[in-house]
């Protein structure tokens, strides 16, 4: 059915990378994890029109899901090189263990940054007395000069931040007065934010970021553009300041994500980042064969084997500055 005019045809064409004031409206697609508890997740990065935010280059947003009928989260041994994890989570808990030898517990309102850096492996469980279970998996891109740093494990706990209307609890980076003290590669912004029903608040920004506002609840508006649950508003570099509003009923719940762009060509696949198709050759050859990625202890069954790689050789993704 057509309604007789093109989307957009009586509009001014924008383009969010050159129009400052214009944000893009990148949408989730759904993608099933796989494996014996299949979770579902909501993808926002990367796309066909967006790779990265800053050195953001992976967002998954999930649940809630009640885990009595989704059985929860089950993720064996896998590896990880030239990023680093972010597990944020709005409900439920995980335990985590890697192959640096840490344990820990992945609770609501706690970051746990997990450097992969030349190689590490670690499991994901969600415990037994997770209900609901609710939350992002974010990725950070190593810049070229720091991607083989060895493995490491961070876990903070910021304090949440009154806002105009709402809190922040900024886990990585600076906002609205409060820094996080946890070290990253590149400048980062990473904050929960949580809005009044009717809030509408204006943040101070860096210029040289460009940012991402993903929504899980809320009538959510980034510049006065609304923005759908589960959808990744994009805000190129040269904001000053964000707008965001809140225009529903409920307490809106957002994650702001941002950096200056990363400006250099990653190559991604599976759970490796490298800069090139033979570096995540052999990244998969050392896991399925060597000990690049060390052991899990504690983890009852057996690691993650690599998918078989595509014919087609990998295509870098993102671009020069
Ligand atoms: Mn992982």
């Amino acid at each position: 059915m057509s309604n007789g005019s093109f989307p957009g045809g009586d509009a001014p064409v924008s383009n969010a990378e050159t129009d400052p004031t214009t944000v893009q409206v990148l949408t989730a697609r759904k993608v099933p994890l796989g494996g014996p508890r299949a979770m579902t997740v909501r993808r926002t990065l990367p796309q066909r029109s967006r790779s990265l935010i800053g050195a953001w280059c992976f967002a998954d947003h999930y649940g809630p899901d009640d885990v009595t009928s989704s059985g929860g989260m089950d993720v064996a041994p896998h590896p990880h090189t030239g990023l680093q994890t972010v597990s944020w989570l709005f409900g439920g808990e995980i335990e985590h263990r890697d192959s640096l030898g840490s344990h820990a517990y992945v609770r609501p309102g706690e970051l746990n940054l997990m450097t992969g850096g030349h190689g590490i492996s670690h499991s994901e469980v969600s415990t037994p007395r997770t209900t609901t279970l609710h939350g992002v998996q974010l990725w950070v891109a190593l810049p070229d000069e720091h991607r083989d740093a060895p493995r490491d494990f961070q876990h903070y706990v910021p304090r949440p931040v009154p806002l105009n209307g709402g809190h922040a609890r900024v886990f990585l980076g600076t906002l609205a007065g409060d820094t996080s003290p946890v070290r990253t590669f590149t400048p980062l912004l990473g904050a929960e934010l949580s809005l009044d029903p009717g809030a509408a608040l204006t943040l101070d920004t860096d210029p040289d970021f460009e940012h991402g506002l993903l929504v899980d609840t809320g009538d959510v508006h980034l510049n006065g553009t609304p923005l759908e649950p589960a959808a990744l508003g994009y805000a190129a570099p040269g904001h000053r300041a964000l707008t965001i509003a809140n225009e529903g009923p409920e307490t809106a719940r957002l994650i702001l994500l941002g950096g200056p762009p990363f400006g250099e060509e990653i190559v991604m696949w599976w759970n490796f980042i490298a800069r090139s198709h033979d570096e995540i050759v052999q990244a998969r050859e050392d896991w399925m064969k060597g000990d690049r990625f060390g052991e899990v202890h504690g983890y009852d069954g057996a690691p993650l084997p690599a998918p078989e790689l595509p014919n087609a050789p990998l295509k870098p993704r993102g671009r020069a500055r």
